[in-house]
């Protein structure tokens, strides 16, 4: 049985840097660990995590965390003259995949650099960036269903994947993801489909990039962006972006010329969340240690001392005024943990 702590602050497992308690936790190491540990402690609320970049705890956790200490790394299953199909550990750094896939030259995920978190997360909310998202190269995902304790291997197509979804999210807890299959593509040149970085390239006179010049434009434009969870506490883009009827956004564009949209199939149109919020003025807003970043919009921070509820107030203020000015309902991309007793 692996050994399970009693009583760990959270502080150094969650981005927002958020001190709470968490009653037990236990680190796991390899995916077989993972049924008797839960079998073990049947009746106990679990909640699995890997770095905590995409949570938002409220108060301390009243069961077991089981934190993603999974050993092992890439190895290639075969290649053609194409592409090549790699396995990929649930407990790498997902930034360190990037990394890696970049040096051999494999293209296909050097836009999502410097993402934080494990790769066994990266198919939890389909991780995206600068136009492209995890369900473009994943093939196939291993994951334990903690109801049945079977090892199963699902197809992208069974992963019910959608913007920043997927059939994990929508049943969280039930499925631990520990390992994943990516296709990429060796010499292959990438497709830069996002303006922010055709401009960033243009204007330093690369008209066709490689995946290292992607890789490195990626991590600098992130880098004057966001701010660092390192400095200071936060959990990237609060909420996602959200996707209204064309409709509404023919009205909102008559008020709001330079609302921005993007297509979004069926007679529906993705606006981005960042710009609603900054229009309505809240970049840069503070209140005690809680606030939005001043540089993005999305992004909520932590500046030392917030408690989660704080931050969640905030959301839910900024969230309410979104909807009384544009009517729309602002949705959070990151996943807000309660006391599990109150789950
Ligand atoms: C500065 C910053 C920038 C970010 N930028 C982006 C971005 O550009 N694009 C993007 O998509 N995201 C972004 N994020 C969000 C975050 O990095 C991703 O969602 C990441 O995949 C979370 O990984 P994690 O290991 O930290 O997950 P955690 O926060 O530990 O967990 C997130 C959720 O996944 C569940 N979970 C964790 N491990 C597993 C597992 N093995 N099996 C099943 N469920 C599991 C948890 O229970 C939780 O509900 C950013 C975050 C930060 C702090």
């Amino acid at each position: 049985m692996i050994n399970v702590k009693e009583n760990i602050s959270l502080k150094a497992h969650n981005t927002f840097g958020l001190d709470v308690r968490a009653r037990l936790v236990a680190l796991l190491h390899q995916p077989e660990d993972l049924m008797p540990l839960l079998e073990h402690y049947r009746d106990v609320p679990v909640l699995f995590l890997g770095e905590g970049s995409n949570v938002l705890f409220l108060e301390d956790f009243d069961g077991l965390v089981i934190l993603n200490r999974l050993e092992g790394g890439i190895e290639i299953l075969d290649r053609n003259r194409e592409s090549i199909h790699i396995t990929v550990s649930g407990g790498m750094h997902w930034h360190d995949v990037v990394r890696y896939a970049v040096e051999q030259d494999w293209q296909g995920i050097e836009s999502l650099a410097l993402i934080p978190g494990k790769a066994g997360t990266a198919p939890f909310q389909n991780i995206g960036a600068y136009g492209n998202e995890l369900a473009d190269v994943l093939t196939a995902c291993y994951a334990i269903d903690t109801r049945t304790g079977r090892n199963l291997r699902l197809r992208k197509e069974e992963c019910g994947f959608g913007y920043r979804n997927s059939l994990f999210k929508r049943e969280p807890g039930r499925y631990f993801i520990h390992r994943l299959e990516l296709r990429l593509y060796p010499g292959r040149r990438p497709q830069v489909r996002y303006r922010a970085l055709e401009n960033y390239l243009t204007e330093r006179g690369i008209k066709h990039p490689a995946i290292q010049d992607v890789f490195r434009a990626v991590i600098d434009i992130r880098l004057s962006k966001l701010p660092d969870p390192a400095v200071t506490g936060n959990a990237g883009s609060f909420f996602k972006n959200p996707v209204i009827d064309r409709r509404h956004y023919e009205e909102l564009k008559q008020r709001y010329p330079d609302l921005p949209a993007y297509p979004a199939g069926n007679e529906r149109v993705k606006v981005p969340a960042g710009w609603l919020i900054d229009r309505a003025g809240w970049k840069g807003f503070r209140e005690g240690d809680a606030g939005v970043h001043p540089k993005q919009a999305l992004v909520l921070v932590n500046y030392g001392q917030a408690t989660g509820f704080q931050i969640y107030k905030l959301a839910q203020r900024i969230m309410a005024d979104v909807f009384d000015r544009y009517g729309i309902e602002l949705e959070p991309e990151v996943r807000i943990i309660r006391n599990a007793t109150k789950q």
